[in-house]
């Protein structure tokens, strides 16, 4: 069989890859402590569960219009007007099977040969991969420590080519937990004026998860709401990476060709998961505070943790849930260092790399684990630095 040549350009997330390795050891009955994954450690709230149960015993067993049904339309409406003070209609929304495909389907309407995306870097490795596969040339937009990990809007605009179809960010951030602050996104925006031919996806499916400055929502800028396609989703806010749902806001003009992609697709979302996902939004939030209460509670630990190890360093991230360390003084690559921490010291995490060139020097920390977990992880990782230095002076 002769595979299409755009396969060899779609790559894969490494994640995946640990948490395989990961559970081969757990098989061998290695104590493993997975740091690597990303999504939340709880269960989801059961009154979203009962009500996706009730929707099957109601019989609601059969296709529902590809964007999704009205009623969670129409929730989602309103979960936009409480959280991001945004009035959109409806007929804007576009349910999907995870918030992936909302990527999937951005960057296929404006990726092609000849095309330049823009994308942070590091990043969620799906936005590069798919760019890619998509023919056009992916364009990184360097996220640095130095300044938190967040964007820089005078480099971005000087990025602009005139083949720059799509700008992608995302605030709150995987990996590095940073977030785009309200200032950078207000030159951003103003300078936007001049390109406005380009297109942005702002992937903020860790908008409900924000610490130490509330979550600024790129639709929330009227400058640009006739080109911005918004990404978010209950897998992360209410634990429910595994139902597969997300939902997406399209601007008039690009929501039949929206769509088109989701009939060709998908046809629409699992009938009885869109009644949970109104329950979730329509119910009692206070899973929600209780989650990012204990995501706050091992940020701190952590953060703290990490930078009381001599060989590392570790900014505070003001979203998500996961910690960015500098773990470069170690002298060994990323990803020498996330197998090693894996098959020695049974503590699985993801090398920067696996998220782009920039995250070199770097590994990511999912603190979706309970603070025990966390502390047996830091302890091997001090065990792991005190050998590695020991090992360089020799
Ligand atoms: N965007 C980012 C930045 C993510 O980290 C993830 C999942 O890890 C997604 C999108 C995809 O979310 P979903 O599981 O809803 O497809």
């Amino acid at each position: 069989m002769k595979l299409s040549e755009k396969m060899q350009r779609l790559h894969t997330e490494t994640a995946f890859e640990v948490l395989a390795r990961a559970e081969v050891l757990r098989s061998e009955n290695k104590p493993v402590i997975n740091l690597g994954i990303g999504q939340p450690d709880f269960k989801t709230p059961p009154h979203v569960v009962e009500a996706a149960v009730r929707a099957l015993r109601d019989g609601h067993h059969g296709y529902t219009p590809a964007p999704g049904i009205l009623p969670l339309r129409e929730a989602v409406v309103n979960d936009i007007l409480t959280h991001r003070e945004v009035s959109v209609h409806p007929d804007q929304i576009i349910v999907v099977p995870g918030g992936k495909v909302v990527l999937f389907f951005a960057i296929l309407m404006f990726g092609e040969s000849g095309a330049e995306i823009l994308y942070p870097n590091p990043s969620f490795p799906i936005y590069q991969s798919v760019i890619e596969f998509s023919g056009a040339r992916a364009v990184p937009i360097p996220l640095l420590e130095k300044n938190n990990f967040a964007f820089s809007a005078d480099e971005v605009l000087n990025m602009i080519t005139e083949k720059t179809t799509l700008i992608i960010l995302n605030s709150p951030a995987n990996p590095t937990g940073g977030t785009a602050p309200k200032s950078e996104i207000d030159k951003l925006v103003a300078g936007l004026r001049e390109f406005p031919n380009v297109a942005i996806l702002s992937d903020e499916i860790y908008s409900r998860i924000c610490y130490d400055q509330e979550h600024v929502s790129l639709l929330a800028y009227p400058a640009i709401r006739d080109r911005l396609i918004l990404l978010d989703g209950w897998s992360k806010t209410y634990a429910m990476t595994g139902w597969r749902l997300g939902y997406s806001v399209w601007p008039p003009e690009l929501i039949e060709p929206a769509q088109r992609l989701a009939i060709n697709c998908h046809s629409c979302v699992n009938t009885p998961a869109q009644f949970g996902a109104i329950a979730a939004l329509e119910g009692s939030q206070d899973f929600v505070t209780e989650m990012n209460q204990a995501f706050l509670m091992r940020r701190d630990y952590l953060v703290k943790a990490l930078n009381s190890i001599e060989s590392v360093s570790c900014t505070l991230p003001n979203g998500a849930f996961y910690a960015f360390p500098n773990i470069s003084q170690l002298g060994r690559t990323a990803e020498q260092i996330q197998n090693d921490l894996l098959n020695d010291c049974y503590v699985a995490t993801v090398a920067g790399t696996s998220f782009g060139k920039y995250g070199e020097g770097f590994l990511r920390f999912s603190y979706a684990a309970s603070l025990d977990n966390l502390k047996v992880a830091v302890e091997r990782l001090q065990r792991y630095c005190n050998e590695s230095v020991l090992r360089t002076n020799n």
